[in-house]
């Protein structure tokens, strides 16, 4: 019984604690995983659009309504990426401190429409930016705990840096002339200046427009054009369209990328950092060549499906010609 007494005892303390940390309410995976390497286990961190959502269509819930009340601190990207989260901050009442961690960053125009392209983290140098206002955000929060969120911020600093110096080398591998990524929405635009890819994109620069037959021509002129032996799908999007688009060119998929989440977690992309380099990886292999039809994920992923499904049927067929042969014998 007294064994009984101390445990919830324990239980209890840890609850009070947890409910007396400051919360963070973070708009997208890529910006909460961040603040998990500045914060450690100081905060309560919470994400607003779940891993693998797309915060562009996003829909808030009466959840998020009263996670955003009860948040110390709101980090949103900002440069119309989450359309609706004013409103949602609005109608909430919060008191949380909003910090938008793009500031300082000069944005990029967007190539389809009169507004600038919200996906800046995609550029490593600009993510070096976001976490130093993720960092300013949270000991203006909590100042007492500076030293240790300014030696966890110094840590992650050198690993970001250290990740853009890796995509640098790995582009420096792709035949010039090769150095064009082909995928369905304009996320990757800060990542190609960034990196010297061309970029050539099915969608806009959100997600919401269908796809214009004309957009789908010119891109189609491109492919055959640039030779390219790879296009790209993207994880928050419906792969469809580029699939067909690879079919009718007889190249391949070079892989999923991960644009505006991180992957779920025990992926090869779940934080900022491996999605990138995830992203890297694949681009890279992509573009020089190393793919064959047999190893990319997607296209053949369906079809064979399609083959074992088939072929199970027709086992459960054979079996149930056989049984009935006998019961006639
Ligand atoms: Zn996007």
């Amino acid at each position: 019984m007294k064994k009984f007494i101390l445990i919830v005892l324990v239980l209890l303390t840890y609850a009070r604690l947890q409910a007396e940390k400051p919360t963070i309410a973070a708009t997208a995976s890529m910006f909460s995983d961040m603040a998990k390497n500045i914060v450690g286990d100081k905060m309560n961190i919470e994400l607003i659009v779940p891993v693998g959502g797309d915060p562009h269509l996003y829909k808030p819930t009466p959840k998020d309504a009263k996670l955003v009340a009860d948040a110390d601190l709101i980090l949103q990207n900002g440069l119309t990426f989450e359309g609706w989260l004013s409103e949602l901050i609005e109608n909430s009442g919060t008191k949380a401190l909003v910090v938008t961690i793009t500031e300082g960053i000069t944005p990029i125009k967007s190539l389809t429409y009169d507004s600038p392209d919200p996906h800046a983290w995609m550029n490593v140098e600009h993510g070096l930016k976001y976490i130093e206002n993720i960092k300013n955000g949270v000991v203006q929060l909590d100042p007492d705990n500076k030293a240790f969120y300014e030696k966890n911020h110094e840590q992650y600093r050198q690993e970001v840096i250290n990740l853009d110096n890796y995509i640098k080398e790995q582009v420096n591998t792709i035949p010039a002339d090769k150095r064009i990524l082909v995928t369905s929405h304009d996320a990757f635009q800060y990542y190609g200046k960034q990196y010297g890819i061309q970029l050539e994109s099915v969608l806009g620069v959100s997600t919401d427009a269908e796809a214009q037959t004309d957009d789908i021509i010119n891109l189609i002129k491109i492919i055959q054009k640039s030779k390219v032996p790879a296009i790209f799908a993207e994880t928050t999007i419906n792969p469809k369209q580029m699939q067909q688009i690879a079919r009718d060119n007889n190249i391949v998929i070079g892989g999923t990328l991960y644009a505006d989440s991180i992957g779920e977690t025990g992926s090869e992309g779940d934080s900022y950092i491996k999605m990138l380099k995830a992203n890297t990886d694949k681009i890279v292999a992509g573009l020089t060549g190393k793919l064959s039809p047999e190893n990319t994920e997607e296209v053949i992923d369906t079809n064979n499906d399609f083959h074992w499904s088939s072929i199970l049927i027709g086992l459960a067929l054979l079996g149930a010609m056989l049984f009935m042969f006998r019961k006639l014998k």
